[in-house]
């Protein structure tokens, strides 16, 4: 008899999943509880793949043998709860599409720097040639690509979500770039929680494989401490020279493996800062591992562009440059760009706050911050911790207004940054429409000075 595979979640992945599953036999049924998009609802139909949309059909959903949950489906929702209780099978799509390819699979986790260090690690290999494909919360899903793509490595973002659900899920590299609090509300509130789903990515990996990790991580090394993972290690510090492994001396990039070393002028590359220095060896860590020449991985660590929305220069408006960080969503990400620059930044904060502890940042706003414009719907946590810090504070719901505040607020040589600590669901759809109307908010300044 055939499978029958339930598919919660209609988006990219959960779309891309019925496909595989169709096209390797299963019986597929796909439910979301929302709307379907257009474009899924058409590859569907044309697949002949059975879907609804609006309601999940409780009983059909319990007869199954396997499901494939959305990413964004958290546990503790009564369907999955059920499903629990009669004893099926929950996976993500990252672990089902793994089941189905031979290629070799690099993961890439940690709560900041995913997708920059994917998209650099894709193009540093995308260009020295080799035959890789780009996957995981970045563009086409993993499963899609795998029922009807032909790779040999898949470079992979892994979120915490995806990592909760799988079981045999097995890189042979895996890199985890750092571990601090978010999503806490998907965790219970309690951190170790999350950090057990990040460490999930190592759980099928043996001595042949490798994990890059950052060394300067005490949460990190911690579990290291606790697990004593079998696999191959690399780490990656800012502060230290390591015999074997990857550090930054001199303004220089070192990247030392199996004998071998590697050195690059990180001034040369097109992505600035601490943080940007461990995603790019983490980078050159992936490279080496898969046999690439000092020479291609130079050339590619040049020519990068990373995606928009990550500490972005919009404009350079008369000597105050204004940057968008909008996925800054969390207080590390905050942290390092804050870090990135000297005095005189001009902050822009707020939105909805995930349980943030601000105290991470709090020197490093004492120090650089001349002025907080605190936007959106956490207004009032951000203002309070920080009145008798930063010199003047100012609140809006509006982004025109704040950008306008920012310019009133600088000098020459300043830096008015967008680096939010918080989601952007109270005033706009997403970080990518946020960042997008700081842009336009800038540039209006241009045309309407
Ligand atoms: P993710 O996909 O994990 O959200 P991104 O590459 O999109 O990561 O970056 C998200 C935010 O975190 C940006 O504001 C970026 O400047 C910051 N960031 C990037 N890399 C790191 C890092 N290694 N450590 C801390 N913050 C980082």
């Amino acid at each position: 008899m055939q499978k029958k595979v339930v598919i919660l979640g209609g988006g990219e992945s959960g779309t891309g999943a019925a496909i595989l599953a169709k096209s390797k036999g299963f019986d597929v049924f796909l439910s979301d509880k929302g709307q379907l998009h257009q474009k899924y609802i058409d590859v569907l139909t044309d697949q002949n793949i059975a879907f609804e949309q609006g309601q999940h059909s409780e009983n059909a959903i319990l007869e199954c043998d396997l499901v494939i949950k959305s990413p964004g489906i958290p546990d503790t929702v009564p369907l999955i709860v059920a499903l629990k209780k009669r004893g099926v099978q929950i996976i993500s799509e990252i672990e089902f599409a793994s089941r189905y390819t031979n290629a070799k699979l690099i993961a890439i986790t940690g709560s900041n720097g995913k997708t920059t260090t994917t998209l650099l690690t894709y193009h540093l290999l995308k260009n020295a040639g080799v035959n890789v494909g780009l996957a995981g919360n970045i563009g086409e899903s993993f499963a899609w690509q795998v029922a009807e793509k032909e790779f040999d490595h898949y470079v992979l973002e892994i979120s915490s979500f995806q990592l909760d659900n799988i079981i045999d899920f097995h890189p042979s590299v895996s890199v985890i770039l750092n571990i601090t609090p978010d999503h806490l509300d998907r965790y219970g509130y309690d951190f170790q929680n999350y950090i057990d789903s990040k460490f999930n990515i190592i759980r099928n990996q043996t001595a042949e494989d490798y994990l890059i990790y950052f060394e300067d991580s005490p949460e990190i090394l911690a579990e290291f401490e606790k697990r004593k993972p079998a696999v191959s290690m690399i780490g990656i510090s800012l502060n230290q020279s390591l015999k074997e492994g990857a550090y930054l001396e001199n303004g220089k990039l070192v990247v030392k493996i199996e004998g071998k070393s590697f050195e690059q002028d990180f001034s040369e590359l097109p992505i600035k800062g601490p943080h940007n220095a461990v995603n790019a060896m983490a980078a050159i860590s992936v490279a080496k591992l898969v046999g690439l020449s000092d020479e291609k991985i130079s050339e590619g660590l040049i020519s990068f562009k990373n995606a928009p929305h990550r500490l972005e220069i919009v404009e350079v408006i008369q000597g105050v440059t204004y940057v968008n960080d909008s996925k800054a969503t969390n207080v590390d990400s905050v942290f390092y760009a804050l870090g990135s620059f000297e005095k005189g930044v001009i902050l822009i904060a707020g939105g909805v706050d995930k349980g943030n502890d601000y105290s991470q940042i709090e020197e490093l706003v004492r120090n650089k911050v001349k002025g907080l414009i605190v936007l959106g719907k956490s207004v009032d946590k951000l203002r309070d911790y920080f009145s008798n810090i930063v010199p003047q504070i100012y609140t809006t719901q509006d982004i025109q207004d704040a950008v306008n505040k920012g310019k009133e607020w600088s000098e020459p040589e300043d830096i008015v940054l967008l680096s939010p600590a918080c989601a952007s669901f109270d005033l706009f759809q997403n970080y990518e429409d946020r960042g997008d109307k700081f842009k336009a908010a800038v540039r209006n300044l241009i045309s309407h000075p």
